[in-house]
């Protein structure tokens, strides 16, 4: 028998969290952001689900590839653009957009000859200083690239740096348009956070929105508002069973470096899952961790291959809780259900890094 443990990828979900968005989206078109294999789900186990979208937002060349392979003949934009010349001759090839934030990219489209074979979204730095041009270098970056016989159209994209708080993004927006004003082109700003706080405001949302996160079912402004909230379904799952049981006296420890010692006589499950297989190491004693249906905590440190749970709330609520008994970490499971945002808050993280942490030897089976 294998190792118990897989990870399931809820195709329902992610089409269901795909219309969540286009309804949020009130008429703009939809990138569905898949960069990261696809937050760590897999490029190709989401693209079925997912094909109802506008266009597919990436970082890769090597992933815009397996795209076209899959059959996709629409939009794909690559939203770091390009990293040297050579990718231009590529994204000619596959008809790929691209996002332009550094001058250097626009010498390379300098270079290309072909007329109007690149379409692009100058990027905008809007105060998170991470890509795109600042506010005074915008306009002449824009006249630069629109005088370029290679570039057939120009989009205006700025990416918010706090559009999962309320009243976050207002001031960059606000730049955002004044820097852009007068200029063709489609607009496209808003990340899943931004979509969903300003979900039906079409004003707001511009041409093309770009969803990546509440597609997978984890929430942009966890803890509050949390997925369920925002009617968002778990799209990963990760699931394993106890594989062995530990009657431990009290004060004896459980797990590596003693951190967890047992107030009184305790049934402690050996779950088959560790930092090897993405569960995170930081995640403390205490951790929310569902087993046979009921919700209950790993005890002391999460080990590489295996974890401890309390066994005892799951005694209580009248299951086995014993050797064979299915272990949920996040996700769905049989009506039960682990929020991933829950897990990824008391290790200190984020859904997304749970996520794309998935590790490649965890067997995955798509539903
Ligand atoms: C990752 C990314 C997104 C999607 O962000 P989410 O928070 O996952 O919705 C959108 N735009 C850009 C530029 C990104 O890099």
């Amino acid at each position: 028998m294998p190792r118990p443990i897989q990870a399931c990828i809820h195709t329902d979900a992610l089409a269901h969290n795909l219309q969540r968005a286009r309804r949020a989206a009130a008429g703009a078109k939809v990138w569905a952001v898949v960069k990261a294999n696809a937050y760590g789900h897999g490029l190709a186990r989401v693209f079925s689900a997912l094909r109802s979208a506008d266009g597919f937002a990436l970082l890769d060349l090597a992933e815009a590839e397996t795209l076209r392979a899959l059959g996709w003949g629409g939009p794909i934009l690559l939203l770091e653009g390009t990293f040297g010349v050579d990718d231009l001759a590529r994204c000619e090839r596959l008809n790929l957009w691209h996002t332009v934030h550094d001058a250097a990219q626009i010498n390379w489209l300098a270079s290309r000859s072909k007329p109007r074979a690149h379409r692009v979204f100058a990027k905008l730095n809007t105060g998170m200083n991470r890509l795109g041009f600042s506010p005074e270098q915008y306009r002449a970056a824009w006249q630069r690239l629109s005088q370029l016989p290679a570039v057939a159209d120009i989009g205006h994209m700025t990416h918010f740096a706090a559009a999962d708080v309320d009243g976050g993004d207002d001031d960059a927006r606000e730049l955002f348009l004044r820097t852009v004003d007068g200029l063709p082109g489609e607009h496209s700003t808003c990340n899943s956070a931004a979509l969903l706080r300003h979900g039906g405001d079409a004003a707001r949302l511009g041409d093309w929105v770009r969803p990546g996160i509440m597609l997978y079912g984890s929430s942009p402004t966890a803890p509050q508002p949390d997925a369920r909230d925002w009617e968002l379904r778990p799209t990963m799952s990760l699931c394993t069973r106890i594989i062995g049981v530990q009657q431990v006296a009290a004060g004896a420890a459980v797990g590596y470096g003693e951190t967890f010692r047992a107030p009184r006589p305790m049934r402690v499950g050996v779950a088959a899952v560790g930092y090897a297989d993405g569960y995170p190491r930081h995640a403390p004693s205490g951790t929310p961790i569902v087993v046979d249906g009921v919700r209950t905590r790993t005890l002391g440190r999460v080990s590489m291959d295996m974890l401890m749970v309390d066994l005892d709330p799951v005694r209580a609520a009248g299951r086995a809780a014993d050797v064979g008994s299915p272990v949920l970490c996040w996700g769905r499971d049989h009506g039960a259900e682990m929020p991933i945002d829950d897990v990824a808050a008391a290790a200190g993280t984020l859904g997304y890094e749970l996520m794309c942490a998935l590790a490649p030897r965890v067997p995955v089976h798509v539903a």
